[in-house]
């Protein structure tokens, strides 16, 4: 048994605990926040085996472009002269072909396959109701473009084994039928489900605390000592804290928690928004992407969450009302009876994902230490993928065979 210190309480870090938990370890997170403010509430709560293509795409840097001159596209780019978005960007530029997306593919479906089986034994064995839903996502189009691309994608997706549908617009209106739809058709992603993130949040903590790992909010760790190969402790203010074995889960913040042991990440923050209406109707049952609109909406806890927007940048706490009316405008495009009115500043919430260049995430130990662990860059997929990081860090943790390969995910492959 080890005495393991986990870097952040986000769900990789919630889900690490729990794995090393379960292996026997002794556990204890540290979070610089309440751990009610980080990425992992507030999200689209999609689980998306259905994602097995990563942000680094063909096309994405042309559309990128284009999107850049338009105050409510869904991605942006804040020009910085910083010499991290600058080598981020180079990375991602290089990864932005079709060879790295064939790559990608497996390791990206193997981790997602995994991590969806996992959220149904974690609902089994904790009890913890998070409103697991398997109905997949319908990802509806209005144009023949994206039409054209979307059925490109299925039948990859169809090819790796995983289940996705085309479907025409009378298809899609026999599934959603309290829904008017203004759409040339979607393509259905059984693979997929949904939960309510900000239920798993809330009730990992409790279950994790309720069986005996510790964890400290407002305990902002600001140091960390090494001694040859091994990290020896980590500060939070002056307090210090010594353990066996550590895990940087920091999520946006992890490249500046790695400095501290002199390990570079590459990874930037890609802000995102959403903002919750109330739908006592239950009009929509299964969650939706908007393909052009890049716009994702899913029912929980009857409600709509409406989210979407990659602002890659620092992090701030500014709001980009832009943005967000963005994501309000594109709604009717697709549903004309639904009409979200734009939400007042309090009532948006706003994550920072924490973005790899090549969109897969960093897990595994790096080169310069034997007892660091790195769970980070899950990007546009980190609540998808938690459960199967969580799971992989504790193997690495109890030294023994991984369920699935990570070295993909290698955080030395920069
Ligand atoms: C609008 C939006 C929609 C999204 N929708 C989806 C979706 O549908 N499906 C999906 O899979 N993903 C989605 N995501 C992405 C997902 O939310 C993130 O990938 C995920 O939450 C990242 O989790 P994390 O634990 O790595 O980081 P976080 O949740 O940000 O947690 C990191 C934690 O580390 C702590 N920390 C940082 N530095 C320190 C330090 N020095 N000391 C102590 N603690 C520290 C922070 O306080 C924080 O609590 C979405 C994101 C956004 C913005």
């Amino acid at each position: 048994m080890s005495k393991v210190i986990i870097i952040g309480g986000g769900i990789i870090g919630l889900s690490s605990a729990y794995y090393l938990h379960k292996a026997g370890h002794q556990v204890t997170i540290l979070d610089k926040g309440k751990l009610n403010e980080n990425c992992s509430l507030g999200n689209a709560g999609m689980i998306v085996p259905s994602h097995f293509v990563p942000l680094a795409a063909p096309g994405m840097i042309k559309q990128g472009i284009r999107w850049m001159f338009d105050s409510k596209s869904p991605f942006y780019v804040r020009p910085s002269l910083s010499p991290e978005l600058f080598s981020w960007g180079i990375k991602f530029i290089k990864k932005a072909n079709a060879r790295h997306v064939n790559e990608a593919a497996v390791p990206l479906r193997d981790i997602s396959l995994l991590s969806k089986k996992l959220y149904s034994e974690i609902a089994d064995e904790t009890g913890i109701n998070f409103g697991l839903t398997g109905n997949g996502i319908l990802a509806f189009y209005k144009t023949e473009q994206a039409a054209e691309e979307e059925a490109h994608l299925a039948e990859k997706g169809r090819e790796l084994g995983l289940d996705m549908a085309v479907l025409n617009a009378d298809e899609c209106k026999a599934l959603q039928p309290h829904l008017n739809l203004d759409v040339l058709g979607a393509v259905h992603y059984r693979c997929d489900s949904h939960i309510f993130p900000d239920a798993l949040i809330s009730g990992l903590n409790k279950y994790l605390k309720a069986n005996g790992v510790e964890i400290f909010q407002d305990h902002e760790v600001t140091r960390i000592d090494r001694s040859g190969h091994k990290v020896v402790k980590v500060f939070t203010g002056k307090q210090e804290w010594t353990a066996d074995q550590f895990v940087i889960a920091g999520g946006s913040w992890s490249p500046a928690v790695a400095k501290m042991t002199g390990i570079n990440i590459s990874l930037i923050p890609g802000k995102g928004y959403s903002f919750m209406v109330s739908e006592p109707e239950n009009r929509m049952t299964i969650p939706a992407l908007l393909t052009e609109a890049r716009v994702a909406i899913t029912p929980m806890n009857g409600q709509i969450r409406y989210g979407g927007t990659m602002e890659i940048g620092k992090t701030n706490n500014k709001i980009n009302m832009n943005r967000v009316k963005g994501i309000v405008e594109s709604v009717p495009k697709y549903f004309p009876d639904l009409h979200p009115s734009v939400p007042v500043e309090k009532d948006i919430w706003f994550g920072f994902r924490p973005a790899s260049p090549d969109g897969l995430p960093y897990i595994g130990r790096t080169g310069k230490y034997d007892n660091l662990i790195i769970a980070t860059g899950h990007g546009m997929m980190g609540l998808s993928l938690g459960p199967a990081t969580g799971r992989l860090v504790s193997e690495i943790v109890s030294e023994k065979s991984t369920a699935i390969s990570t070295s993909a995910f290698s955080p030395d492959r920069f």
